[in-house]
Formats: C-alpha cells, sequence, structure tokens
C-alpha cells in the first residue's frame, strides 16, 4: 500500500515502453458501499458487507453511522454494520462528512430520523450545494437551519409527500430515498425536471430493494412504503468509476486490461464507460457477465459523446480526448461545474492548455484537441478524479507530474500502486501467433477464427503484399525497378482492416483479389525492400496491440523469428486448388493448379525470407482435415488459455 507521507510530490508518470497486459482487482464501489452502509445501518439485525472499498470517503460515512450510535466492525474488506431497526441516536458532537459528497448528502435525512444534529464536512465540502435536499427535508416537516454545511436539523421527517429538483444533483433523490424506509410514512417523492445521472438512482432503488424495501418508481415520481429494512449480507461490486482508470490506459497505451467482478449485470452507470467511450474511440472491448476487458492499439479516433449519465468518468475521457487523433467533446455535464470536488469541466481544459494540449469550455462540457503533450506539472484541486485522469496522460509519448497525488486517497489510495503493477506487468514484446503456409492452405480462414476465439487482432499481410502490387500496377511501375517499387511501398499507407484493405485512401479490398493482382504478387514480394518496409510496419503493427495473430509467408522465420506459438498450414496442391476455384468461381481447375504451382514456386525459391517450415513451427496438413478441429487444436497451445 502506498506511504503517503513518502510520496514524492508532484508524483511523476513516466511512459509504459511495452503493452499492457493486466488483470486487475479494483477497490468496491464508493457509491454502492456507501449506500449499503445507510441501509445497513437503519436495518433491523447485523448485515455484513463485504469487498468494501475503504477510501477516505467510506471511512467518514463510517464515523458518522458510529456517531449515530451504529456499532460497525471493520475486517479487511468485510464491514459488519449492527443495525438498530431505524433507530439512530442524537450525535454527541458535529456530524462530520468530511470531503464526502455523497455521506454529506445520504446523512442529512439520518440526521432528521435521529431527530437533531449538526451535519459538518471539509472546508470544499461547505461549498457545495445542499439546497435542494434541505428544501425536500423541510417539505417533509423537518426543522433544518443552514442550505450549506454546517447544517444544523432540530426536528425530524413527519410528511410523506414532497417534490425535488432532480436536474442538481441525483445523490439529493438518492438521500431521500434511501432513509424513507425509516420515515414514518415512508415518501412520495414528485422529480421536477429530468433527473441527471439517472444510473445512480436505478443503483440506489437496487441496493435499497436488495435489503427489502418495497420501491415503486413511475414517471417523475418515486413511492417509498415504511417499514424499515431487513438485515443481509451484501457483495459490493467494484468500483465502475475507478475501473475507467485502467480500461482506459489499454487503450491509450495499447495492449489488453481486464477488470473482474465487474460486467454486464453491473449496477454502475459508469460500467458502460468501455463500451460507450473507448469502443467508438477504436478499443476492442469484451463485456461479459463478470469482466471488462479492453485491448487497445494505443491508437484512439477522436469521439464527441453525451456523458450526462456518467459524469464521473469526464476526467478519464480528458485523457482518452488528449491522446485522440483528432477533436472529441464531451457534452451533457454542465452541472458537474459545481457539484463535484471541482469544477472538472474548467480543471481539465486548464490542466490540458497547460500540457500544450488544445482545449476549450463549451456551454455543457469541453473540446480537446488531441496532440503531443509536454512534461509539466499538473494541479489536481484537491479532487481524486483530476489526479487519477490527467495521469493517464503520461503514460506515452512525455512524462506528466502530478502535483499533490495524495488526493487519490478519497476514493483509491492504491492507485498508483496499480499504475507500477500494470507498468511491471508490461510486455516489452508482443506475443504473437503466427501462421504460415502457401496458398490455399487454410490459414485465413484459420487465422480468422482463431482470432475470434482467442479475442487477438488479426492481420493478413498477403494482403499488405497485395495493396503494395496493386498500387505499382496502377502507377504503371516496372515491376523490375525494385528502386521505384520499394518507393512505393515505403510511400504508402496501408490499413488492413477485418474486413476491409485501404491503401492511401482508396479501398482496394476487391480489386488486389483480381488475377492481375495475384499473378504479379510474387514477384513483388521478392523485392527484398519491399519486404524490409512490410517487416517493420507488421512489427509495428503488432507492438501496439500487445498480442495478436499475424498470417502471412515468413511471420514465422522473418517478421517474429521469436512468436509465442508458430503454425505452418500446409495441404496437397489439388486441395488447394479446389479451395480457391471454390472461392473464386472459377471452373479451369488445372489452370488454378498451374497457377498456384507457380506462386508456391516463387514463393519457394526467392532469395529473402522465402517460405519455409519455421524453427519450432507446428505443421498441420489440413487436407483432409475439419477447420473447427485444426482451430480449437491452436487455440488449445495458446499460451493464455493454458
Ligand atoms: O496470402 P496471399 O495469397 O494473399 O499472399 C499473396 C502473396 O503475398 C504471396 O503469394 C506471397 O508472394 C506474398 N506474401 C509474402 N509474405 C507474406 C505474405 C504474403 O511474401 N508474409
Amino acid at each position: 500500500m502506498t506511504d503517503f507521507a513518502v510520496l514524492p510530490d508532484p508524483y511523476r508518470v513516466e511512459p509504459i515502453a511495452g503493452t499492457l497486459d493486466s488483470t486487475v482487482v479494483l477497490p468496491g464501489s464508493k457509491s454502492l458501499t456507501n449506500r449499503a452502509l445507510i441501509v445497513a445501518a437503519l436495518a433491523d439485525g447485523t448485515s455484513t458487507l463485504t469487498g468494501v472499498g475503504l477510501s477516505d470517503d467510506t471511512e467518514a460515512m463510517i464515523g458518522a453511522l458510529e456517531a449515530l450510535g451504529i456499532q460497525t466492525e471493520v475486517d479487511g474488506t468485510t464491514v459488519t454494520v449492527h443495525g438498530r431497526g431505524g433507530a439512530l441516536d442524537v450525535p454527541a458532537s458535529e456530524l462530520d462528512a468530511n470531503q464526502s459528497g455523497t455521506s454529506a448528502r445520504f446523512l442529512l435525512p439520518m440526521l432528521a430520523i435521529a431527530g437533531s444534529g449538526t451535519l459538518t464536512g471539509h472546508e470544499q465540502m461547505r461549498g457545495r450545494p445542499m439546497g435542494d435536499l434541505t428544501k425536500a427535508l423541510r417539505g417533509l416537516g423537518a426543522t433544518v437551519e443552514s442550505d450549506v454545511l454546517p447544517i444544523p436539523v432540530s426536528s425530524g421527517v413527519t410528511g410523506r409527500e414532497v417534490s425535488i429538483g432532480a436536474e442538481v444533483s441525483s445523490q439529493f433523490i438518492s438521500a431521500l430515498l434511501l432513509s424513507a424506509p425509516a420515515f414514518r410514512d415512508g415518501l412520495d417523492l414528485t422529480l421536477v425536471g429530468t433527473p441527471v445521472s439517472q444510473p445512480y438512482i436505478d443503483m440506489t432503488i437496487s441496493v435499497m430493494a436488495a435489503f427489502g424495501a418495497t420501491v415503486d418508481v413511475s414517471e417523475g415520481r418515486i413511492q417509498v412504503a415504511a417499514g424499515g429494512y431487513e438485515a443481509q449480507t451484501y457483495a459490493i461490486e467494484p468500483d465502475a468509476s475507478t475501473a475507467t482508470y485502467p480500461l482506459a490506459a489499454a487503450a491509450i497505451v495499447g495492449g489488453r486490461i481486464t477488470v473482474v467482478g465487474l460486467g454486464s449485470m453491473s449496477l454502475q452507470g459508469d460500467a458502460e464507460f468501455a463500451t460507450r467511450v473507448l469502443e467508438p474511440m477504436g478499443a476492442s472491448v469484451f463485456v461479459d457477465n463478470d469482466s471488462i476487458e479492453v485491448r487497445g492499439s494505443g491508437i484512439l479516433d477522436p469521439l464527441s459523446v453525451d456523458l450526462g449519465d456518467m459524469s464521473d468518468t469526464a476526467p478519464t475521457f480528458a485523457a482518452v480526448a488528449a491522446k485522440a487523433s483528432g477533436t472529441s467533446s464531451v457534452t451533457g455535464i454542465g452541472f458537474i461545474r459545481t457539484t463535484k470536488e471541482s469544477d472538472r469541466v474548467q480543471a481539465s481544459v486548464d490542466e490540458l492548455d497547460r500540457l500544450g494540449v488544445s482545449s476549450s469550455v463549451d456551454s455543457d462540457g469541453f473540446t480537446v484537441s488531441g496532440g503531443p503533450h509536454q512534461t509539466t506539472a499538473v494541479d489536481t484541486y484537491e479532487d481524486h478524479r483530476m489526479a487519477m485522469g490527467l495521469a493517464l496522460v503520461g503514460l506515452t509519448d512525455a512524462p506528466v507530474d502530478i502535483n499533490d497525488p495524495g488526493c487519490v486517497a478519497k476514493t483509491f489510495p492504491g492507485y498508483w500502486d496499480m499504475l507500477a503493477t500494470l507498468r511491471a506487468e508490461a510486455r516489452p514484446a508482443p506475443l504473437v501467433l503466427a501462421i504460415d503456409g502457401p496458398a490455399g492452405s487454410g490459414k485465413s480462414t484459420v487465422a480468422k477464427l482463431i482470432s475470434l476465439v482467442l479475442r487477438l487482432p488479426h492481420l493478413d499481410t498477403g494482403a499488405m503484399y497485395r495493396a503494395v502490387t496493386y498500387a505499382v500496377l496502377q502507377a504503371g511501375v516496372h515491376l523490375d525497378d525494385h528502386a521505384a517499387v520499394t518507393a512505393a511501398a515505403e510511400s504508402a499507407t496501408i490499413v488492413v482492416g477485418p474486413s476491409s484493405v485501404v491503401i492511401d485512401g482508396v479501398d482496394v479490398t476487391t480489386a488486389i483479389r483480381e488475377p492481375d493482382v495475384t499473378a504479379a504478387v510474387s514477384t513483388v514480394a521478392a523485392i527484398p525492400g519491399v519486404r524490409v518496409v512490410l517487416a517493420e510496419s507488421q512489427r509495428e503493427w503488432a507492438r501496439k496491440r500487445g498480442a495478436a495473430v499475424l498470417e502471412g509467408r515468413d511471420i514465422g522465420t522473418a517478421v517474429f523469428p521469436d512468436a509465442t506459438l508458430k503454425i505452418y498450414l500446409d495441404a496437397s496442391v489439388d486441395e488447394r486448388a479446389r479451395r480457391r476455384a471454390s472461392e473464386t468461381g472459377d471452373e479451369d481447375l488445372e489452370a488454378m493448379k498451374i497457377a498456384i504451382a507457380e506462386r508456391d514456386r516463387l514463393d519457394m525459391t526467392r532469395e529473402t525470407d522465402p517460405l519455409t517450415v519455421a524453427d519450432g513451427a507446428v505443421v498441420i496438413d489440413t487436407t483432409s482435415l475439419d477447420i473447427d478441429g485444426v482451430v480449437e487444436a491452436i487455440a488449445n497451445e495458446w499460451p493464455s488459455r493454458q
């Protein structure tokens, strides 16, 4: 665990040289922990909360509950709460929410249940709004004597019906809902306006329901029955807002990060950051019941997105936007300028500007023009999320110095340790599954299927040789002019996607399969300069991805002689000609056989990197094999599968 006393300030975040390859276990959700603590405190009997995220914020809540006469025991990440069926003591001194927004909001109705007392908090918390909540409590008959902390409460809730503005913070609504089963007559709450952060209200209701509360939701209205809660054993999910940092790191640095314990069933809206932000920016995202995995290439497309219902992810978005190749923007988050630890809109823009990344404040969010940054110290505004988000910028290109790094303790005291672990576990070289073999041996089919099974990106290197061949044929370059063909390969930008091939912006997916290209490609591929250029770009492609399947003629021999797993696929010429003929619709099987044999001859006898079985390769003759069996056999050889 980080020793904050000796943590350097500023704390330097250095770029990670390799590609990420980590599975991360994160602390429990602060939001769920603080909700469950309130509910367990009001329940009748002893509840056990497991996977609790202990941090400054949750400790503030536990301390305050103790002051309200609720006994708790903390053992590692398990907290036992001895609820008293809605009975709470009047606290002996001021009830302190410290810097915790959820604690301040959730504890105010609890004071009303206790009957009297004063709620206070850290300096920064005193400036944060409480007005809609105090107003609603007054509407319910409580005597609440201030609209900002410290707030004295001198009498409790007597009514049942009230309305509340829903557009400032969903925490006010959650606060009333959580205490409502302990109000004398329950609660009939009318929401005025469209609620911000609806997923947080859903989260509140689902925790309440887990402890036996009856909550009835209809359009603009939520009713809670009186009757208290039943004690439970309740498992807290890992924190989804916190998960955005390592997941974004995979997209920024390249490689793989898997977060466990969080998945498609998550109660937390922020669990969608990967699919709603990182995936459209170009990362591959896999979500199942119990995990979220992001595989990035380090290359990010710009994105414009509304984060109104997952606004805590705005500082993470600022970091990925700073790394994107273009202009990104976020909307729907104007309300966070006054309700969070800092004005995260202005703060993001100011600090990105300081880093040399141009950005601007918009009416409802901010805009960032991604690009290189310079090393400098950035301010974090006593705001854990600003520190954790800005740190991500330093993971590539140039270091970033984080002022007041200790502020992460608010929700994730282990953050700097986690970044150190990602760095330590990063791979200096990519994991490569090399599949070589002659035309028609089944390479492409097998490579595509295996990339799906192993969740690895796939590169058809033959398509790159074909694209260069197409370009030089189009340009009328003579194939004997090696310097000119090599220059053409060097200057070309080739993008081979899962189902398309583009060279210099021209989609050549179909054109590169035409007979003229097929007839010339082996001649072009025999030119040493062309091979050097394409092999280097294939290495770069794989390095960025951390782990990948590459198919071709020389992957295991020349491009990645140290590949993790090498496969050489073969089949009889007759069978290969038959497969190609059925693919192309060509009926002249004899001519196909001759063409394939000629291509084999050229590819196997050329001077540079000829097609041959690589040292250590597993040779599979697919002539009479079933493809699924071949795929399964190869998948079982792959290390992360074992
Ligand atoms: O795999 P495909 O048939 O599309 O490959 C076309 C040609 O590209 C091959 O016949 C070979 O000449 C060349 N090639 C190569 N090295 C690779 C991939 C393909 O020389 N790694």
